[in-house]
């Protein structure tokens, strides 16, 4: 079986022990991965400080720039192995695998070593009486080592979205991937070496969150900061660890995410962006639609066209034709799921369609898989409106006035996103703005321009990511003063 080893110090590192990668299409194991021990997470991190002081801490924008290509180009060369192991970890569709998780785990890397080419920094003039001025600048440092923990729901995508702004602002990190997903984290990290990364200015280090690799890193005293995406109940736990020694943290957390759609919207590009709202990924995205709010004149059509649409689609392996969903990440999350579909029953949902477990009669019954669901008919109050199920399903409201929805919609601990389907220029544009949400999409979902701020309200998250963004977090910036004399 393929053996997934840690990445430490610039050399491969075996472990006492392992557990098992499963794959989620039919529960078979398809790798042990190597679990670091407190002492591996300890050795990563003090190899990050003497990268700092040596090499990597000399390196120039323009020289992590031209590394940071590189990368991109050998994850590109090796774009069949990368979907390979993006396909086994998770199950996921060939089509999504090749057109967002690879592709994009590689154009982070470019997006973010032209940003710190170009990224302007502060300078201010300050006059001072009798004619003296103050010159101040900014100066972007790194902030040292970075602790990097990501999720499983786009494994290679997230883990770049943060490797390659820490790398660009000179950083050394320490990573560590999800347990369920650790394929392309492991090979990225074959990339590092291959195109000449500095020893210890990239580690990997395998494992579990609490107790283990996770929450080693986080309590590490000389980690400078942690960059973290996952649960929001995970993301108050590596609060507290960080917390121990003040260390700033950005956190990407979870989503109860809404979709308003106005009765004059166009109804078949609406139709079509909330089946990828809310399915994609099998509603494994942070950013997907689970509260769809529809104004009471197209509620009723809207539902059929929903339902029917949702009877098409393909449950399938990642490299069946056709195929439009794969299953759950484990068995684990699809019984939580699977725990809110009973939980939507005993609070009294309309189920309009799904609401189970699929048959296959062949492998496939041994993976994780659920059908895709749509509800309706409960109270704003119950808990599978309230909560993050990160699943197959949506719950749709009708609404009656503006007011009505951008109230029922910001009703959330939440605030990720929001999207808004309408034909009306200021409506749109009112009600986007309305949202207590880092992100508004309008007559659109899931479209990045990767130089924008990106992040979450309340339980969504602290702080943004994102461009410029990511430097400031990622830098510590220093303001130079130099007093000019007059003369
Ligand atoms: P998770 O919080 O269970 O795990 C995420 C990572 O944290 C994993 O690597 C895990 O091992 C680690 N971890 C768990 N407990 C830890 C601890 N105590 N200390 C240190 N590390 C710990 O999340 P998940 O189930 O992998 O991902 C799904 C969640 O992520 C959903 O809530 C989803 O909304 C959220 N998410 C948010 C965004 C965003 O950008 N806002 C993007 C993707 C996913």
């Amino acid at each position: 079986m393929k053996q997934y080893r840690n990445y430490v110090a610039g050399r491969w590192l075996e472990t006492q022990r392992q557990f098992t990668d499963i794959n989620p299409v039919d529960g078979r194991p398809i790798a042990e991965v190597h679990e670091a021990e407190r002492s591996h997470v300890d050795e990563a991190v003090q190899s990050g400080h003497r990268a700092l002081a040596g090499e990597w801490g000399r390196s120039t924008p323009t020289e992590r720039s031209a590394l940071m290509y590189r990368i991109a180009d050998e994850i590109e060369r090796r774009r069949d192995d990368f979907l390979e192991a993006e396909m086994g970890d998770t199950g996921k569709p060939l089509a999504m695998v090749s057109s967002v998780d690879i592709p994009r785990g590689a154009a982070n890397f470019r997006a973010f070593a032209d940003l710190i080419k170009t990224a302007p920094l502060e300078s201010y003039v300050l006059d001072l009486p009798g004619g003296d001025r103050a010159l101040n600048y900014t100066v972007r440092k790194p902030l040292g080592v970075v602790g990097i923990i990501s999720p499983w729901n786009l494994p290679l995508l997230l883990l770049t979205w943060k490797v390659a702004p820490a790398i660009a602002c000179g950083n050394a990190v320490v990573a560590k991937p999800s347990e369920e997903t650790p394929g392309t984290a492991t090979l990225l990290a074959e990339v590092m070496d291959r195109v000449g990364m500095p020893a210890g200015a990239f580690n990997l280090v395998h494992g579990f969150g609490a107790g283990s690799t996770g929450e080693f890193i986080t309590r590490h005293p000389d980690v400078n900061g942690i960059t973290f995406t996952g649960e929001s109940a995970t993301g108050s736990a590596i609060m507290r660890a960080a917390s121990e020694s003040i260390k700033p943290v950005s956190f990407e957390l979870g989503g109860k995410n809404a979709a308003i759609i106005f009765a004059d919207c166009d109804f078949q590009k609406m139709l079509d962006g909330m089946m990828r709202a809310i399915f994609l990924n099998t509603g494994q995205v942070c950013l997907c639609t689970e509260r769809v709010y529809v104004e009471r004149a197209l509620y009723a059509s809207f539902c059929e066209a929903l339902t029917n649409r949702v009877r098409t689609l393909k449950l399938g392996r990642p490299r069946d034709a056709g195929t439009d969903l794969g299953p759950l990440i484990s068995g684990e999350h699809r019984d939580k799921v699977l725990g809110y579909f009973r939980l939507a029953r005993e609070e009294g949902a309309d189920v309009l369609v799904g609401g189970g477990v699929p048959r296959f009669s062949d492998e496939r019954d041994g993976g994780f898989w659920l059908e895709p669901t749509v509800i309706t008919g409960l109270a704003e109050s119950a808990r599978c409106v309230k909560e993050e199920i990160f699943g197959p399903i949506c719950h749709v409201t009708p609404f009656d006035s503006e007011q009505q929805v951008v109230a029922l919609a910001n009703d959330s601990r939440y605030g990720l996103a929001a999207s808004i389907w309408t034909t009306r220029l200021d409506r749109a544009h009112r009600v986007a703005e309305a949202m207590r949400t880092g992100l508004s999409w309008v007559n659109s979902w899931f479209l990045r321009d990767l130089r924008t701020p990106f992040g979450g309200a309340g339980l969504s998250g602290i702080g943004r990511e994102g461009g410029v963004h990511s430097l400031n977090f990622y830098s510590e910036l220093t303001n130079v003063c130099v007093r000019i004399d007059a003369g």
